[in-house]
């Protein structure tokens, strides 16, 4: 039951009510007891997965009376990436949400392999797709078990390899008791970056066809932030990915790029594309070098 519900915690409603990054598990249960407004449909049947292929059509969605997102399209096909760019409360992290289902939408359709994900079981949906949240919660647990939450059943040879494709296990093991080394509030205390390197090695665990990444807006040193887009690179290929970027240079590879402004697609296309149409896209990245230059310069 752990499983089913597990990636809740990530997004959205339940992620913005909880207090700071560290919960126990007692209270993620409460909240998800109070919000559960998406509910299988009785005929519900398990999602058949084939390549993890992802599918916008003509989807809008409102939380309240305000529309956030109008007639957005798009296909991500098995294996491919998707990059979503744009201002703050573009939509951008409102489309991760609904692919995981934590709302209905009220127009459209949202597909994975073709099916339809509001005729399909939650749990079956949600075994099929692993989450790197911006900022990962911590169980006030051992490491171990911190790693373990991607698949319950995992042995601990699993656990292992999971921690070392996320660059993790070098680290764990300076610590006093290693992998039972308690962390969250009570315990240990992990940086950023070490947080966000548990997520990977969830995920690694978990091994989903399909993964949402939210990349951390808050700054990691350079070297850190190279290390991890290195693990990340690594756990996305060969995976369905849709990514919520912050910064343009993580996705200049990405097939598919869309930039939103205002729940609409005002561009889409690959970088170097992008950049030759000149528009809100290529002043973005123009403004990121920018920026980039002079904090280079402040150094
Ligand atoms: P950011 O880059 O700041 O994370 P975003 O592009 O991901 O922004 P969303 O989080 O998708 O934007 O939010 C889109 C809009 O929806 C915003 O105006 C936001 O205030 C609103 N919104 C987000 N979550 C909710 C919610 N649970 N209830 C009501 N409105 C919401």
């Amino acid at each position: 039951i752990v499983q089913l519900y597990s990636p809740l915690n990530f997004f959205g409603m339940y992620y913005r009510t909880l207090q700071g990054n560290f919960v126990d598990m007692e209270n993620l249960f409460d909240l998800l007891k109070q919000e559960k407004e998406v509910v299988d449909k009785p005929e519900a049947a398990e999602l058949c997965l084939k390549g993890g292929s992802v599918k916008f059509e003509n989807v809008s969605f409102a939380y309240s009376s305000q529309p956030i997102l109008k007639n957005i399209s798009f296909h991500v096909p098995p294996g491919k990436t998707l990059a979503l760019v744009g201002p703050s409360g573009s939509g951008k992290s409102t489309i991760i949400r609904l692919i995981f289902r934590f709302y209905n939408i009220e127009s459209g359709s949202i597909q994975i392999d073709g099916q339809n994900i509001n005729v399909i079981t939650q749990e079956s949906l949600r075994k099929a797709i692993g989450v790197v949240p911006q900022d990962t919660v911590l169980f006030n647990n051992t490491i171990k078990y911190n790693i373990q939450y991607g698949r319950l059943d995992a042995q601990e040879t699993d656990v292992i390899e999971a921690a070392r494709g996320a660059d993790i296990h070098n680290k764990i093991l300076t610590f006093k008791d290693g992998y039972e080394t308690q962390v969250g509030e009570r315990g240990l205390r992990l940086s950023g970056g070490e947080k966000q390197r548990v997520a990977i090695a969830r995920t690694l665990l978990k091994s989903p066809q399909i993964v949402l990444l939210d990349e951390a807006t808050s700054a990691l040193d350079t070297q850190t932030e190279r290390n991890i887009q290195e693990s990340l690179n690594k756990m996305c290929s060969n995976r369905t990915t849709i990514i919520v970027a912050h910064r343009l240079s993580t996705i200049i590879h990405a097939d598919e790029i869309l930039v939103l402004k205002e729940g609409i697609i005002v561009e889409r296309g690959r970088h170097d594309y992008l950049l030759e149409q000149n528009g809100v896209y290529a002043a973005m990245w123009h403004q990121q070098l920018i920026s980039n230059n002079e904090s280079l310069e402040n150094t």
